[in-house]
């Protein structure tokens, strides 16, 4: 997709996958309705405004449920702002992409997560459409949409006047409801000891792509420190940015304090919990105390992205180890490898 495999020389690359450039980045006018600030759906939405694409190739909210995911064909612009929003769960996007061949679409952009990306790059050359984007973004975990509404049960009274959830990176979930009323609770005082230790799949606990690998670009928020995280990753990606003109501001990301300590932490939780959710061992008295402190000294900006890539490095090699020791040679790759190393898990 890139012409180049990840640069061993430039170190960033090997926990983001290729890129020419990484920005902290923010639309001028943010969207309504939007995870952030709305870079991906305004990209895909100028693409259809252009002609550039016959059609986006995306996922709405379900008419009954709003977090539950629905693939769409969107062919007119004004239908991309129903599709912002992150939504938890699986929905089969690509099984859209023969009836999109049907219907005669030839140029298509596509905004997936990165097994959604993954998936889509080994069918391109068979699928044989005339032009591709891809706006990809990341993806730590997901969960089925029934699971997702166990958790909202746990975090508020009225778990369905929930409109928007989002583990910020200032370690604190962010929900707002339908009556305008926000609320941020730290990661410390979440209630993971309440949900089942499957909660989250095996499939995503041992991916290895968080951030979009195969994307033109990557439209994310964990290295933003507040703001979105671009990686532009080719020429497409370019094309793509180049499309919002001066609809978006951006500047160098930021990186401060330092990941060790915390990702140590992580894996010593990670391993005692056996295959469960890592959950921390500390009083319940020192957890706002911590939670307060996290933010302020804690990894921040391009560090916390990168401290959070080790964490699912490092969980990918245990729960591998752990469940399917005889995966661990195909389904890890090397950059995992050199990702774990300073953590003293090495192949074995
Ligand atoms: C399950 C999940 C986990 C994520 N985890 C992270 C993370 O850890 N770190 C990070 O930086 N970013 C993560 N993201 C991406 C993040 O939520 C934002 O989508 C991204 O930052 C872009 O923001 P935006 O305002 O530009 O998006 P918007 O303009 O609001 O557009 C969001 C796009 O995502 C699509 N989408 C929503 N739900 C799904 C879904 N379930 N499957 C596929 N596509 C979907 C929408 O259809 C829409 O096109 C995750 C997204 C999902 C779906």
């Amino acid at each position: 997709m890139h012409g180049r495999a990840r640069d061993p020389a430039r170190m960033d690359e090997v926990f983001f996958g290729p890129f020419r450039r990484m920005l902290r980045a923010s639309l001028v006018t943010p969207l309504p309705g939007a995870q952030w600030t709305g870079i991906a759906t305004r990209i895909a939405e100028r693409l259809l405004e252009t002609k550039a694409v016959d059609a986006v190739l995306t996922m709405a909210p379900d008419p009954n449920d709003r977090w539950r995911p629905v693939p769409v064909l969107v062919t007119d612009p004004a239908g991309m702002a129903h599709c912002r929003g992150m939504r938890m769960g699986y929905a089969p996007l690509l099984a859209l992409l023969e009836p999109a061949r049907e219907k005669g679409f030839r140029r298509l952009a596509i905004i997936g997560i990165p097994c959604q990306v993954y998936a889509l790059r080994a069918l391109e050359q068979e699928l044989g459409f005339e032009k591709l984007y891809v706006i990809g973004t990341p993806c730590s975990d997901n969960t089925t949409t029934e699971r997702f509404h166990e958790f909202l049960a746990l975090l508020a009274e009225d778990p369905d006047t929930i409109t928007y959830l989002e583990f910020r990176a200032d370690y604190h979930v962010e929900l707002r409801f339908t009556d305008g009323r926000t609320k941020a609770i730290p990661f410390l005082m979440l209630p993971i000891s309440k949900l089942p230790p499957d909660f989250f799949p095996m499939t995503c606990r041992t991916c290895v792509d968080y951030t979009n690998v195969l994307a033109d670009i990557t439209v994310g928020y964990m290295g933003g420190q507040g703001e979105q995280w671009l990686l532009v990753r080719n020429g497409r990606g370019e094309e793509l940015l180049a499309m919002l003109g001066d609809e978006i501001r951006t500047a160098e990301p930021g990186s401060a304090g330092k990941r060790k300590g915390p990702v140590t932490g992580f894996m010593k939780n990670t391993a005692r919990a056996a295959g469960g959710l890592p959950l921390r061992g500390m009083p319940n008295w020192a957890r706002p105390l911590v939670g307060w402190l996290m933010p302020r000294v804690g990894p921040r900006g391009l560090e916390f992205a990168r401290a959070r890539v080790e964490m699912k490095a490092i969980e990918t090699v245990l729960h591998l180890r752990r469940r399917y020791p005889k995966r661990v040679r195909n389904m890890v790759p090397d950059h995992v490898w050199a990702l774990v190393k300073p953590y003293g898990l090495t192949r074995e």
